[in-house]
């Protein structure tokens, strides 16, 4: 499982060699490829509310254990999330996580590495009436916040070599109910690293079946160019993150082919595997969720989240 990161700052070069023929001037920007050892999907969102309980599966490639909390306030959800990563495992460590800020939290549920479980995790009932009270708009609390930590044998010195590491998997999800009745989903997805850096996953969205071509590129679920429709894709247009152009038609575009959003930054998908390890941890980043190729269009988190009216 790769992820991309998206070097926001890191602008390289871009050398324009043609620019009768090259439409658009967006400037690349650097990813690097990184392991999420954590995909979470939420299962059956159509039944999903406070009263069934939520139903997840969860993947991991490393030991971990995965705890949800109801009802969590917005802002002490960040100022915790965006603590230290030492601060944040202590807090999980000694069940303070979200303590004071959230109606309830579920037991602990340990997972081995390798392993994928559903799960279903269910509020008692005086928090599902309790929130039944919660109709302001926009809210001050998310529903649901699912959180997986890494149990890691790795020391802290240790973990100061890999700061890119991914600790933590912090889930919030809408649960639906009668002041918010939209479907239940995951609508936000972050990471935590050793060094204490927060990604947002952002979904990455494939053009079409993989290219016949598309060798290079089967690693990351790689689809067949839109505009050709024949070469691999290598080019992931921002913001719009559709993945849908080679390397040759890229240079004609002025819009995206299927959104026809301006384009105004883009990354190369090809040649990630190899991740670029930087130094700069200052650079704010943008994660791409390297299982989502798979699940394209289904879950648009972002505009979710507008329409569902957080803070
Ligand atoms: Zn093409
Ligand atoms: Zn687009």
């Amino acid at each position: 499982m790769a992820i991309f990161i998206i070097r926001m700052n890191g602008f390289d070069r871009f050398h324009n060699t043609s620019p009768i023929h090259h439409m658009t001037e967006a400037q690349p920007i650097q990813v690097m490829g990184i392991h999420n050892p954590f995909v979470l999907s939420l299962q059956d969102p159509e039944n999903t509310t406070w009263t069934s309980g939520v139903k997840l599966k969860l993947s991991c490639m490393e030991k971990c254990h995965i705890q949800a909390y109801w009802g969590v306030l917005v802002h002490p959800f960040y100022h915790q999330l965006y603590s230290q990563w030492q601060t944040f495992e202590a807090r999980v460590e000694s069940h303070e996580l979200f303590a004071n800020s959230s109606k309830c939290s579920s037991e602990r549920v340990w997972l081995d590495e390798g392993q994928e479980q559903c799960l279903t995790f269910k509020p008692p009932s005086h928090a599902t009436a309790e929130w039944e009270t919660e109709t302001s708009r926009p809210r001050s609390r998310y529903p649901l916040v699912v959180v997986v930590v890494t149990v890691s044998e790795t020391a802290a010195e240790e973990l100061q070599h890999q700061p890119h590491k991914i600790m933590a998997y912090v889930a919030v999800i809408h649960v639906k109910d009668s002041t918010y009745p939209e479907q239940s989903c995951v609508f936000s997805q972050f990471v935590k690293t050793a060094s204490g850096q927060v990604c947002t996953l952002q979904q990455m969205y494939m053009s079409n079946e993989p290219s016949s071509t598309a060798t290079d590129y089967d690693d990351v679920g790689g689809g067949t160019c839109v505009v050709c429709q024949q070469a691999a894709v290598t080019h992931t247009l921002l913001p719009c993150r559709h993945a849908c152009a080679c390397h040759s038609c890229f240079r004609h575009l002025d819009k995206c082919p299927m959104c026809r959003g301006n384009i105004e930054s883009y990354f190369v998908i090809e040649g990630v595997s190899e991740a670029r390890e930087t130094e700069d941890e200052e650079t704010s980043s943008t994660l791409i969720h390297r299982p989502s190729l798979m699940t394209r269009f289904h879950q648009l988190n972002d505009r979710l989240t507008e329409r569902l009216g957080f803070t």
